[in-house]
This record gives C-alpha cells, sequence and structure tokens, in this order.
C-alpha cells in the first residue's frame, strides 16, 4: 500500500507535468495565433497605406494579389521577414542553453571531480545524438536514401529526440522545402544567401514565413504511427530522454550532476552548433565540385564536425545517395555506419549514384572552370600569352569530344530502356553483358577527359585533383 502510494505520487505529479505542460503549450500557441492575427491584421493595413492605389482600388486579398506588381508582392514578404515575431520558445531555449553552458561547464569542471564513465557517457551520446540526426532524420527520413530495421530506425529517432531539433515531422519537412527552394531568400527556411546568422540559427529564433510548414511534402512520415506519437508528445520526449534518460545514466554512474552538466547539457549545445554548421558554413566555406547553381559547398574540416555531412554540395545535387563524402577516402561516418550496417542486415535498398554520373558532374565543373579562366585572361586586355592561347584550343577540342561522348552515353541509355521494355527476361540477361561493356567503356572515356583536362590545367600552372 505505501510502495503504492510511494510510486502513485510521482506518477501523479508527472500526470500533472504533462498536463499542465500541454495546457501552456496550447495557451502559448493560441496566444501566439492570437497575436499573430492581429499583428496580420496590423501589418496588412500599414503595408496597404503604403501603397494608396492598390487600397483605393480593391477591397480583398485575392484580388489584390492579382493587381499587385511582382515587385510590390516581394516587398510585401520582405516585410514579413523583417517584422516576423519572435518564437518564444525555441529563442529561449536556444539563448539560454549555451549561455548556461559556457558558465556552468567550465565552473563545474573547476569545482568538481568528474569520473572517466561520465566523460564516456558524454561521449557516447556525442557520437549517438550528431549521427541519429545525419543517418536519421536526415539520410533515412528525408531523404529516403535507405531503408533500416526497426531497431535501428527506433534507435535513432530516439537519438534525434535527444538532439532537440523539432520533431521528425518539423525537421524533415523543412529540409525538403530547403532543397526545393535552396538559397531562395523566400522560401528556403534557411537561406545562406540571407547570411551567416540567419541560416545558422536566426532561422529559428523569429517566427518568418518561410518557416511555416504544412507538412503536405511529408505525406511517408504523417501516415508512420511511430513518428505521430513522436510529434504528439514532442515536449515530453525531450524531458524524458534529456534529463530522465541522462540523469538515470548519472545516477547509475552515482554521479547525476556531473552527467547531466556534461552528457546533457553541454552535449545538447555542441551537437546543435555542430548541426547548424551544415546550413551555414556548409554553404559558404569549401569548394563546389560537382554544381555552382547554388551555395552548398564541399568541406572536409565541416565534415569532421558534422559526422560526414560536410561533403554539402554533393549532397545537394545528389540528394538521395546515402553518402555525402562518396569517395571512399572522404570522411563520412555516417555513410561508413549505414553500410555497416547493411552488412549486418539491418539496413537495405542503400541508394546510390552511379559513377559515371558523378565523374560527369565533375567534368562539367571542370570545363565551367576552364572558361572562367579564359575570360578572365580575355578581358584582362592584354594580348593572350601563348600557353593560354593553345590552353583555349585544347579546352575547345576536349568540350567537342566531351560533347560527343554525353551523346554517345544517351543513346546507351535510350537503347537500354528500350531494351527492357522489349526484351524477354533471358535475352535481356544476355544483352545485359554488352551493355555493361558498353557502359565501362563510357566511363572510360569520361575519365579520360578528366585527365586531359587535368593536363591542360597543369599546362598553365594550375593544379586540378583528378575526378
Ligand atoms: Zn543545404
Ligand atoms: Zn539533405
Amino acid at each position: 500500500m505505501i510502495a503504492k502510494k510511494a510510486l502513485g505520487l510521482p506518477l501523479k505529479g508527472l500526470r500533472f507535468a504533462i498536463k499542465s505542460g500541454d495546457t501552456f503549450v496550447k495557451n502559448a500557441s493560441t496566444q501566439i495565433t492570437r497575436f499573430k492575427t492581429r499583428f496580420d491584421e496590423k501589418k496588412v493595413q500599414m503595408a496597404l497605406d503604403e501603397q494608396p492605389t492598390a487600397k483605393r482600388n480593391y477591397t480583398n486579398a485575392s484580388e489584390q494579389t492579382d493587381v499587385l506588381t511582382k515587385e510590390q508582392s516581394i516587398d510585401m514578404r520582405e516585410f514579413e521577414f523583417t517584422k516576423a515575431p519572435i518564437n518564444w520558445i525555441p529563442a529561449t531555449f536556444l539563448v539560454t542553453t549555451p549561455i548556461a553552458a559556457v558558465i556552468i561547464t567550465p565552473w563545474y569542471l573547476f569545482t568538481h571531480d568528474v569520473s572517466a564513465p561520465v566523460w564516456g557517457v558524454f561521449g557516447v551520446f556525442m557520437v549517438w545524438t550528431g549521427i541519429s540526426i545525419t543517418a536519421g532524420y536526415h539520410r533515412l527520413l528525408a531523404h529516403r536514401a535507405y531503408k533500416a530495421h526497426p531497431i535501428v530506425k527506433n534507435f535513432l529517432l530516439l537519438g534525434s529526440t535527444l538532439a532537440v531539433q523539432g520533431s521528425a515531422f518539423d525537421w524533415v519537412s523543412g529540409h525538403r522545402v530547403h532543397h526545393r527552394h535552396v538559397d531562395d531568400v523566400m522560401d528556403d527556411p534557411y537561406s545562406a544567401k540571407r547570411g551567416f546568422w540567419f541560416s545558422h540559427i536566426g532561422w529559428m529564433l523569429r517566427n518568418y514565413p518561410s518557416g511555416n510548414f504544412d507538412y503536405k511534402n511529408i505525406p511517408d512520415l504523417t501516415k508512420d504511427k511511430v513518428l505521430q506519437v513522436q510529434h504528439k508528445y514532442y515536449g515530453l520526449w525531450v524531458l524524458a530522454t534529456n534529463v530522465g534518460l541522462v540523469a538515470a545514466i548519472g545516477w547509475l554512474l552515482g554521479d547525476v550532476w556531473g552527467t547531466l552538466v556534461l552528457a546533457g547539457l553541454l552535449r545538447l549545445v555542441l551537437t546543435h552548433h555542430f548541426t547548424f554548421f551544415i546550413n551555414s558554413l556548409c554553404h559558404m566555406l569549401g569548394n563546389r565540385p560537382y554544381t555552382d547553381t547554388n551555395t552548398a559547398r564541399d568541406n572536409f574540416f565541416l565534415a569532421i564536425f558534422t559526422w560526414g555531412e560536410g561533403y554539402h554540395n554533393y549532397h545537394h545535387f545528389f540528394q538521395y545517395d546515402y553518402r555525402n563524402g562518396v569517395k571512399w577516402w572522404q570522411y563520412d561516418p555516417t555513410k561508413w555506419l549505414i553500410a555497416g550496417l547493411s552488412k549486418i542486415g539491418l539496413a537495405s535498398d542503400l541508394r546510390t549514384v552511379d559513377d559515371t554520373t558523378i565523374k560527369h558532374a565533375e567534368v562539367q565543373m571542370q570545363f565551367k572552370a576552364a572558361q572562367q579562366q579564359i575570360d578572365t585572361a580575355t578581358n584582362s586586355g592584354i594580348d593572350l600569352p601563348h600557353a593560354m592561347k593553345s590552353f583555349q584550343d585544347r579546352i575547345k577540342f576536349e568540350y567537342d569530344a566531351f560533347t560527343q561522348t554525353v551523346a554517345e552515353w544517351q543513346a546507351l541509355k535510350a537503347k537500354t530502356i528500350e531494351l527492357k521494355k522489349t526484351e524477354f527476361a533471358d535475352r535481356l540477361h544476355e544483352a545485359d553483358d554488352k551493355l555493361k561493356h558498353d557502359y565501362a567503356k563510357i566511363e572510360q572515356k569520361i575519365l579520360e577527359h578528366n585527365n586531359n583536362l587535368k593536363n591542360a590545367f597543369r599546362s598553365i600552372g594550375i593544379s586540378k585533383k583528378a575526378a
């Protein structure tokens, strides 16, 4: 009876906390909605006041949209950005946790002895949390780059919850919008074109229009029962993992506070900012070997902090590949983990881009770089030096040959599709060896183009890495 009472009390307290937590969140969101509605009305009124023509002639919003010019519409959206209200709950959390970590961690380490097992738990939690975001939220859920056994999926989901980066619904929905509208200042939720601060953390501090996700782009996730539970009780899961689980491990190790400070607070803040680097620095520092159509960069140093996600240029060009560091030697522990899990049957259907397509993208970028060299030299106003003239000729020759190879490759792909449609399975099997041989020849040719380009660059004193 006493035991029942003793157990009953904390449970009652927990239920109350859950209930009041829910009420608090509901009240807060109602207040925010009310505030937002009032704010929106005021904002539209102010915008209309600044545009008397639109106000005078049109009374409802849909008609206004027809009449407002594109520039006015952009101005209105920019106006919404500058006046976006503060996102109080995430803002408070994201501002107070780093301040607390910077003050409490050194103080705690100076005044207390921390045992090796507590440091060990800090390390394990760093890896678990960080890699859960990259292998779980990112490559598994956002890009469907592989399939995971439920044990792996749930383990990564728990680690991602520990990371406190929003529910899977929010994270994935936002990330898919990021890929779809990368760099768009209006629609990319963490557009690097709005600068370091915005793309790193600023986008979460205010309720920006680009940060409102309607989950229409995650139909594959919204029907998942486990993810629904995580989304519905997200706050509770965050508390249960970051406080409950961490404190329980601390209790087992005989140092609850030490574990909470290191494996709880410090780990959380470091993981936050390491992940945020992917949205900020990985769109600013590094090179672009695969595409220059967006700001995403490949950066080895950032790959170290981001569990392999530093190869962000590749990722933005070939987003469904389970690898971000696609070369075998590139540091991508997330890819090694996924490949390792597949070896023991806990992951399957690993999606990859074929080598020829990857090399083709690299060679295309080499040609672009060559053209830039030629343009710079041509625009300098002085007569082109002999080396540059012959470089120009070599590039032109090589480009014609490359175009021919690409045409052969396209024809081969069309032939493959046609064969698959018309041939019976046994005939297709026979044709397979020949196709493989033809594809290998194309790959070899693209490699040769790359080597020829590399030599051409060397002739003008520029060293380019082989693709
Ligand atoms: Zn990105
Ligand atoms: Zn991605």
